[in-house]
């Protein structure tokens, strides 16, 4: 079907001949694999090749099936890309579906493969983005271009956003859009992105269950620089005013302090549910064997059940006998929804007298419901996949870009569907060395995804 016959079709439903269109999972591995070898590595410090040749890729693709993409940049270099597509009925609260072009850094010489080749080995693509998340890129990307080649629509107004710059915050992209161009997100009430829809196998007295992750809560972000002030001097004469001794000191009762366990309610669901799927208890004195049969994923939702306060950083001193006045360190905390006051006044506590608490960069935590209509599309669009399976909700211990659409109040959700095989500890690779997605669940996730996009 030529391009001319698709424009015209664009208020009907499917054409018979749409079948004879490429299909999503036909190309979802192709286009996977063409991201990961555009370098988009962010450093965070700007030093990075940026998002921008990424971006062109997603533009040539966005063009070949007749679509006109919208590519901005926030800096030279760090580009966003933004295409709307019209839904069957525009008069319903459009909806947002994004990913983000960027990736973590990658130190080949950890890898058993070129982090940047996407070699395909054992069913999978290898590579940095393979997890996060140039899979979910490519499975939104794939159905773009299969809503232009049919002429058919999604079932609301849509804005898909390839964003630059979430591996650091988000200052360059979905924070510098939401700010500068908010008129893209009019009339969108809900997002869905990364970070959930990935399947865990649990065990259960009937055997091996595939349960899905939906992401319906992120923890907030505090990164704090913590300075202990203190009184410079000679090497050789007693001090008891040294700036390093009163940092060692403050991070001493940060890392002994026990932050109290606080269950929210995606959290308590979750634990449930998988406490009556498996058997086992979920109370919490007694949670080690329930977390233990989330395998690689259980890190995440062990970050969930408190608050976090992990020192990354250490800076002071310029001289083996100077004893200098100030020494600094990096704490990253993680707060739960509505604990964010409550987490600062305890560190700046445990902290002391001698030490300023300067935040850095922070960022909200964010909770949606695990109900409504929106939840009920993507459960039976796994469902509909994989009909043997439970989909649950979780709060994700990191952030993503729906932080920064939260301020537009839009509810965001984690949902990049992929079934995975019970053996692949996935989770870990978040970051991790040696990612990679089985071409299998690619194509799971393209179906899925556009299933999705069709009944939502
Ligand atoms: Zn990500």
């Amino acid at each position: 079907m030529s391009h001319a016959d698709a424009e015209r079709t664009v208020t009907t439903a499917a054409p018979t001949d749409a079948p004879t269109a490429v299909t999503p999972e036909q190309e979802v591995v192709r286009i996977c694999a063409e991201l990961i070898r555009i370098d988009s590595s962010n450093y965070g410090d700007g030093s990075g090749p940026g998002e921008r040749q990424a971006a062109e890729y997603v533009m040539e693709q966005l063009d070949e099936v007749g679509l006109e993409g919208t590519l901005l940049e926030s800096e030279p270099g760090r580009a966003t890309v933004v295409v709307r597509l019209e839904g069957e009925d525009s008069s319903r609260p459009g909806l947002a579906v994004h990913g983000h072009l960027d990736v973590v850094p990658a130190d080949a010489a950890d890898w058993q493969v070129d982090p940047f080749a996407a070699e395909e080995r054992d069913g999978c693509i290898w590579g940095r983005g393979a997890v996060d998340m140039k899979d979910m890129d490519a499975m939104i990307l794939a159905n773009i271009r299969h809503f232009a080649r049919t002429g058919t629509r999604p079932a609301r107004d849509t804005t898909f956003v390839f964003f630059a710059d979430e591996e650091a915050g988000g200052t360059y992209g979905s924070h510098w859009l939401v700010d500068h161009h908010p008129q893209w997100f009019e009339g969108v009430t809900e997002a869905i992105s990364e970070v959930g829809g990935y399947s865990v196998t649990v065990p259960t007295p009937e055997g091996q269950r595939r349960a899905y992750l939906l992401q319906t809560a992120e923890k907030g972000i505090a990164w704090l620089r913590l300075r202990a002030h203190g009184r410079a001097g000679h090497g050789s004469v007693p001090n008891d005013e040294n700036a390093i001794v009163r940092l060692a000191a403050a991070i001493g009762r940060i890392a002994a302090h026990e932050w109290p366990r606080e269950y929210i309610a995606s959290v308590r669901e979750l634990l449930d549910t998988l406490g009556t799927l498996t058997g086992l208890s979920s109370t919490d004195s007694d949670l080690e064997p329930l977390l233990a049969t989330l395998g690689g994923a259980q890190g995440f939702v062990r970050g969930t059940l408190r608050d976090t306060a992990n020192v990354t950083m250490l800076e002071s001193g310029y001289k083996h006998n100077v004893i200098p006045q100030t020494a600094t360190a990096a704490v990253d905390c993680r707060f739960l929804p509505g604990h964010e006051d409550a987490l600062m006044a305890t560190i700046r506590e445990l902290a002391g007298e001698h030490l300023e608490v300067e935040v850095v960069h922070r960022d909200v935590a964010i909770e949606s419901p695990f109900s409504g209509d929106l939840v009920e599309s993507m459960k039976q669009a796994l469902l509909r996949e994989d009909p043997e399976a439970v989909v649950l909700p979780y709060c994700l211990s990191g952030g993503t870009d729906n932080k920064a659409l939260s301020r537009l109040g839009i509810s965001g959700y984690g949902f990049a569907p992929l079934r995975l095989p019970a053996d692949l500890d996935f989770a870990p690779m978040f970051h991790g060395i040696d990612e990679r997605v089985p071409t299998s669940s690619l194509r799971f996730g393209a179906r899925v995804l556009g299933d999705f996009l069709r009944s939502c």
